[in-house]
């Protein structure tokens, strides 16, 4: 039963989230962040686990409910983090607030909203006895710099559980994840000689001019029809207007769509050469995130959840996308279902939104879920 007092105090508990800042940076915000939901998990009786954060990073915290305190049963794991993309003093200029059906605020829908309302279906099973698998929430402190940290615990607990479900924000309308592109990142260096451009241009060796050659070879990998896309979204070099560049340096993001992508990717990268033999290009990196690709448990899993949502009264579709999330780490391992957070849009903006309405349906599609998986 949805009543507007249970919206009400969901939606106070995630202003309180909301109003801690958690900048993946401000190691003290997401820390203090860390606090306050262990402070109200341990309501609810859970067991709470802080992993000391590490290279400069938040404390992860991994959550035993109360009916498998003590245990490591495999059974469901929650993925959430509790870190935003917005930078401490954000809230002076985008204040939490309410609008009709709309809440706004930094981090409310990617996704202190879908964290929340996880954490409230948690407690409403254990207010009623327990659930048949144990689960463990983990609350990730970097996942929106790439889990650096978080990424080994994650793929551990993934691998050891039976379920994963990831409270990514839903989108466009309530649909949930069940696939999501791979993410490979580089860094490309280009290492010229420098001269000075008006008397000497001659000796020069451009590394811009074969930064700029690099960079169109790889900006035609983008193959829509194929889902791989580069984006080469940083660039810098140089040292003056009057000086041949001896160094140039950029940031490439490409995204695919399954592992056969990837090889694709990494042939083009062993066949750069540079345009000019006396300029080097050397790269670094490669796979960050692996693709999600949808398998036979996650149809399963989704079905599961459409019948769930049929019941609560609405249609529940799913869709592949290009970001990324902590799914990615667990997909390939054990049967995942993302965007099992709040429905809204907006994720790393200003004017990033929350649908009131949403809360009570997603925390009865979570718990459904946790009542229902064997
Ligand atoms: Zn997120």
């Amino acid at each position: 039963m949805t009543t507007a007092a249970d919206t009400q105090e969901l939606l106070a508990g995630i202003r309180r989230w909301v109003e801690i800042e958690s900048y993946s940076t401000d190691t003290a915000g997401v820390n203090r962040m860390a606090d306050r939901v262990a402070e109200d998990y341990a309501a609810c009786g859970a067991e709470i686990e802080r992993v000391p954060g590490r290279d400069g990073w938040g404390d992860h915290l991994i959550v035993r409910a109360p009916w498998n305190a003590g245990s490591n049963a495999p059974g469901i794991l929650i993925l959430s983090h509790i870190d935003t993309v917005h930078p401490a003093g954000t809230l002076e200029w985008f204040p939490f607030r309410v609008e009709g059906d709309v809440a706004y605020g930094p981090g409310i829908y990617d996704m202190k909203g879908g964290a929340y309302i996880a954490m409230a279906a948690v407690a409403d099973l254990a207010a009623q006895g327990g659930a048949p698998l144990p689960v463990t929430h983990m609350f990730v402190a970097d996942e929106e710099v790439g889990s650096p940290t978080s990424r080994e615990i994650i793929v551990e607990l993934g691998r050891a559980a039976k379920y994963v479900l990831v409270t990514e924000p839903a989108r466009e309308g309530g649909k949930i994840v069940t696939a999501r592109k791979g993410a490979v990142r580089y860094e490309v260096t280009t290492k010229g000689r420098a001269s000075h451009a008006g008397s000497r241009h001659q000796d020069g060796a451009s590394a811009i001019r074969e930064m700029a050659h690099t960079v169109l070879k790889f900006e035609g990998l983008t193959d829509y029809d194929r889902g791989i896309t580069c984006n080469v979204g940083l660039i810098r070099g140089g040292t003056g207007t009057n000086v041949v560049p001896a160094e140039a340096w950029c940031k490439v993001d490409i995204r695919i769509p399954d592992m056969e992508a990837l090889e694709t990717v990494e042939r083009f990268i062993a066949d750069i050469a540079p345009e000019n033999p006396e300029v080097t290009v050397e790269i670094n990196g490669g796979l960050d995130r692996p693709p999600y690709e949808r398998s036979e448990g996650i149809e399963r899993l989704f079905a599961l959840a459409s019948e769930i949502a049929g019941e609560i009264g609405w249609d529940l579709e799913q869709l592949k996308t290009g970001g990324g999330s902590d799914g990615n780490f667990t997909a390939a391992l054990t049967p995942t279902l993302d965007g099992l957070g709040v429905d809204g849009k907006g994720g790393h903006t200003d004017y990033e939104q929350l649908y009131v309405s949403s809360l009570e349906p997603r925390r009865r599609l979570m718990r459904g879920l946790l009542e229902r998986l064997r």
